[in-house]
């Protein structure tokens, strides 16, 4: 039965426990598994290479992002580790221009070492893409919206783009999550998840999920999985599982609060500017409502001069100071010397992440408590008059 998003995220997957009848899938924590004779198991065999409990949530990332396979890890790092892991020495990534502070430092620091080069493009323009293609690129890899500055890059044009040169589009989904945006029905060919953010949803578990449709790179992936051993536990399975039954009401009320802070900030004169896809007037806001169902509860912006920003995030009471976002608490963080500070500075002034840029998770909290948490924030950092 074709189920719709909402009732996916209850039932997808493995709904339950086939045995007990337990509605929850249990939790397998075991390292092996009893073999009935030489080449004689009941399908699992050792943990890292197949878990029933990570398996579920495998199935349910996949059944989300409407693909036919999912894989889970450790991190959202450890999934990237592994799609990068596809490619060998000399073949080179085109990537988007504002991504995952860590999702650079792998590629400069780590892939670069392996002959794997990149190469930083505006994605959100498709001539760009293209322009940017030659022999040596295997994959295009963006995330839309951009972390940190919310850049929105067609996923069907930069498929297309792709597909016509024979190269792999990748795309984390991390900030929308499959419940607003499914790349995988857009053309894209692998998406890329940190369920440590939205999907997992309580700043509790570090996960991350690939899902993709094509058989034949399934298979690679597989392989790599068990063979890196970056995997998920069991436990982390679990609560993913868990988290992710509460996707659509949680990201229902990140957006409304999102959409209500975005607008708030950009009317009361604390901000001169507002990062936000669903602001009419943001370059990507077409584009975000043509592919996605809603524009996501990320927000960065720039005080004004007259507050000082290192004041702003002491200042703040109720809205937490932290790496990471998508949990049900509001987090604010500062790009340059935290999520981004791998990122060189002359690099990190080219793309636009100003020392300046402020960036907000909106959580699910009322959110007048967090307009005036963010309202006191900012009045209590008001440079002095001289
Ligand atoms: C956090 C994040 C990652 C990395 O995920 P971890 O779970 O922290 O390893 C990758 N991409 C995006 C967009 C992220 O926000």
């Amino acid at each position: 039965m074709g189920l719709r998003t909402d009732s996916l995220l209850i039932h997808g997957g493995t709904d339950g426990d086939a045995v007990t009848g337990a509605v929850n899938v249990p939790v397998y924590q075991t390292s092996t598994f009893k073999q009935d004779g030489l080449g004689q198991d009941r399908g699992w065999e050792y943990s890292r290479t197949g878990n029933p409990t990570r398996a579920a949530l495998e199935k349910l990332i996949a059944d989300l992002e409407h693909g036919e396979y999912g894989l889970a890890f450790a991190s959202g790092l450890a999934a990237i580790n592994t799609v990068l892991s596809l490619f060998k020495s000399g073949d080179k990534l085109v990537v988007s221009d504002n991504i995952y502070g860590g999702t650079f430092r792998i590629l400069d620091n780590v892939f670069n070492n392996f002959g794997i080069t990149y190469k930083i493009v505006d994605t959100s323009d498709p001539a760009k893409i293209e322009e940017a293609i030659d022999e040596d690129v295997k994959a295009v890899y963006v995330e839309s919206p951009a972390n940190p500055l919310l850049t929105v890059t067609d996923i069907a044009a930069a498929a297309e783009i792709a597909h016509r040169h024979g190269k792999l589009l990748i795309v984390d989904n991390t900030f929308l999550t499959p419940y607003l945006q499914r790349p995988l029905t857009l053309g894209a060919d692998i998406v890329i998840h940190s369920g440590t953010k939205y999907l997992g949803g309580h700043s509790d578990t570090v996960s991350g999920l690939i899902a993709l449709k094509d058989r034949e790179l399934a298979d690679r992936l597989y392989y790599l999985q068990n063979a890196t051993g970056g995997v998920l536990g069991p436990w982390d399975s679990f609560l993913m599982i868990r988290g992710i039954k509460t996707l659509g009401v949680r990201m229902d009320r990140h957006v409304k609060n999102a959409e209500r802070i975005a607008r708030w900030l950009r009317d009361s004169g604390y901000a001169t500017r507002v990062y936000y896809p669903g602001l009419e007037e943001d370059p990507g806001y077409e584009i975000q409502k043509k592919q996605a169902d809603g524009p996501g509860a990320m927000i960065s912006f720039i005080l004004d001069e007259k507050y000082d920003y290192r004041s702003f995030f002491s200042n703040l009471k109720l809205i937490t100071l932290a790496e990471s976002l998508g949990g049900v608490e509001s987090l604010v963080c500062h790009p340059a010397t935290m999520t981004h500070a791998a990122i060189p500075a002359d690099i990190r002034k080219e793309v636009g992440i100003a020392d300046e840029l402020i960036r907000l998770s909106v959580g699910i909290e009322d959110v007048e408590d967090l307009i005036e948490d963010l309202q006191q924030a900012a009045e209590n950092s008001a440079k002095e008059v001289v």
